[in-house]
């Protein structure tokens, strides 16, 4: 007993003080691709899992980027498009809106840049995210269901209960049973084989409840896509309200969205300029 005492007091407090504080990513984390207007950009060939799109538009090539498919390999970030696009550190990405998702740039003309989403997703995510807060409280109660996933994104959620991350201290718990949860964080794609348990599990859970998809599978269907065995993303089955994107992505990056599912933060931050300014929106 002593000797546990003495190692707890050696040891200190290994708990994050994440969201209160910042948390700063070890050095060779990949966040966010940053891509820069008015630069040589990659074809969409280079990206294996489909993120970067193009089109012309008004004699301009237009690139695309769905981070929610970005597995964040750094592969576009390469020589030669090396600078054109820089793999960012910002890991805060969680969104309540699938097109907050997508990031376009006029490549090869800095003066232009393109439109962003039509609607105004960060009215329509306020409106939301307080009808939940509002209901649900500052606590939450989560079934998990793999759908489908490789188990990267569930060793990341397994994070989440340990000393480190400890989510528990934010009101946040995993419950077995859909009886009691307030809503479903789902992981990877949806498996055809699965697709009627997730459908009634959710069904299961009273009203209101909530809808998280966590990594790029379960985002976007990622590199599994939609085929014969799989349905694709989450929203092909559920209403997703909050899209989490990674490959996986890392404990911090769920509670912060979480957090945006509960109200507690906002899903789009400042610190963002690169949205603000390429697409005339931000998530
Ligand atoms: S970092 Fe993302 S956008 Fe770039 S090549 Fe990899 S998956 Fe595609």
């Amino acid at each position: 007993m002593l000797r546990i005492l003495l190692n707890a007091f050696h040891t200190g407090v290994v708990t994050t003080r994440y969201p209160a504080e910042p948390s700063v990513p070890p050095d060779r984390f990949r966040g966010l691709p940053v891509l820069r207007p008015g630069s040589h950009l990659p074809p969409p060939s280079v990206c294996p899992t489909g993120a970067l799109s193009e089109h012309i538009d008004g004699g301009r090539r237009h690139v695309g980027l769905d981070v929610a498919r970005c597995v964040f390999c750094g592969r576009c970030a390469e020589d030669p498009w090396a600078g054109a696009i820089t793999m960012g550190r910002d890991f805060e990405l969680a969104a309540r809106c699938r097109d907050d998702l997508r990031i376009e740039v006029v490549a090869d003309d800095p003066a232009v840049p393109a439109a962003g989403p039509a609607s105004d997703p960060a009215a329509e995510a306020a409106h939301a995210s307080s009808e939940i807060h509002r209901v649900l409280g500052r606590s939450l109660h989560l079934r998990h269901i793999d759908a489908g996933s490789c188990n990267a994104c569930d060793w990341e959620l397994t994070a989440l209960l340990n000393p480190v991350y400890d989510v528990r201290r934010l009101g946040i718990d995993f419950v077995a049973s859909p009886r009691h949860a307030d809503g479903v964080v789902v992981t990877g794609s949806v498996t055809r084989n699965l697709e009627t348990a997730v459908r009634r599990t959710l069904e299961a859970i009273p009203d209101p409840r909530v809808v998280i998809a966590v990594g790029a599978c379960a985002a976007s269907g990622g590199i599994v896509g939609e085929s014969y065995a799989s349905a694709g993303g989450v929203d092909r089955v559920l209403p997703v309200d909050v899209y989490i994107p990674g490959c996986p992505p890392r404990p911090e990056a769920i509670i912060f969205g979480i957090l945006v599912a509960v109200g507690r933060l906002d899903a789009r931050r400042p610190h963002r300029p690169h949205r603000a300014t390429t697409t005339g929106s931000s998530t």
